[in-house]
């Protein structure tokens, strides 16, 4: 029903592999990125979703946010998560995010997220 772009952006290349496939096998279209830079510079493909990795080299999930909202302020991100995150995790909510998910997380229940929070984003944009 949807052919969503969905920018995923992770340091872990078995993550962006993971979902990379995934995502495609369901008619997709991943766009992938191993650090916050990279996702940046990837922006103007403009991707319906972003799945963006907390920690990071390079760019972190905070940093990427924090410059991302200044441009597109209602882009839905959902951030992925590691155990003991809790302190990054308030700050990327305060910089506003749909959802975050924990590692590791079901695709399946993932990608049903991923939807209805697009859905929503349609409704109020
Ligand atoms: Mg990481």
């Amino acid at each position: 029903m949807f052919e969503l772009k969905v920018l995923i952006v992770d340091d872990q290349s078995g993550i962006r592999r993971l979902l990379t496939e995934y995502f495609k096998h369901e008619g997709w279209r991943p766009v992938v990125a191993a650090n916050g830079r990279e996702a940046l510079d990837l922006l103007p493909e403009n991707p319906d979703v972003i799945l963006l990795d907390i920690k990071m080299p390079i760019m972190d999930g905070i940093e990427t946010l924090r410059t991302l909202r200044r441009t597109h302020p209602s882009l839905p991100v959902i951030v992925m998560t590691a155990y003991g995150e809790l302190d990054v995790v308030q700050q990327a909510e305060s910089l506003g995010i749909s959802a975050k998910v924990h590692k590791p997380f079901d695709v399946v229940a993932l990608k049903s997220m991923i939807e209805s929070i697009h859905l929503q984003h349609l409704h109020v944009s």
